[in-house]
């Protein structure tokens, strides 16, 4: 599975194995361009480094390799972890947002929900930390739009809305946005935090469609 005669864009990394260990590379392709541009940043810092293996592990891409440069590895092993990261938040198949999901057999996989179908394997979410945080960005930007209408009301209406209610609504938009994203730009986790909006975007446009 995946030679690099059915997936000709990972040849220059299946050549990065050692042909002993054989030179297999067992993802799908929704992971790809992932492993490629990862190869490209990881060539400029040791252009001579070493894949052993790169596999799914429950659900999450797992990146082994080696460098003759010990003073580069950490350098290196920090993009590894960036990219396997980045793979967490999006399905094996098709490289859309994509959350853990299980089969009725027990397989775990990373899959959007229409692959997760396609598979006809019984695939439910057991992960939604994304769904979670995605769904209160909508409430934070729904609240958000709410308290600027209520500060540019007309004076005879605004005088029927209270501060405590103008509070509440200022408090539920903040406290939505530190539960969705707020706290993951804190902890520099940046790249799920766009996620996190992007899948938001695409509830929005959910919501809009009739
Ligand atoms: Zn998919």
């Amino acid at each position: 599975m995946n030679t690099e005669d059915d997936h000709p864009e990972l040849a220059p990394i299946l050549r990065r194995i050692p042909p002993e260990w054989g030179r297999n590379i067992e993802i799908g392709p929704g992971w790809h361009s992932i492993l490629v541009d990862l190869d490209k940043v990881l060539a400029e810092v040791d252009p001579d480094y070493v894949v052993h293996q790169i596999k799914e592990e429950g659900g999450d891409l797992d990146f082994r390799f080696d460098s003759g440069h010990t003073d580069r590895y950490q350098q290196m092993r920090a993009l590894v972890r960036a990219a396997e990261q980045r793979a967490s938040h999006l399905c094996e198949e098709c490289g859309k947002t994509g959350v853990l999901h299980r089969s009725r057999d027990g397989a775990v996989r990373r899959l959007c929900v229409e692959c997760a179908a396609a598979a006809q394997q019984g695939y439910q979410a057991v992960s939604s930390d994304l769904e979670t945080r995605a769904a209160l960005y909508r409430v934070a930007q729904q609240a958000a739009a709410l308290h600027r209408l209520l500060t540019s009301l007309p004076p005879d209406a605004s005088r029927r809305i209270s501060a405590g209610e103008m509070d509440r609504v200022s408090q539920l938009a903040s406290h939505a946005l530190w539960a969705s994203t707020a706290d993951l730009h804190e902890r520099g986790e940046y790249a799920y935090a766009k996620q996190v909006v992007a899948r938001a975007a695409e509830l929005a446009a959910g919501e809009e469609a009739p």
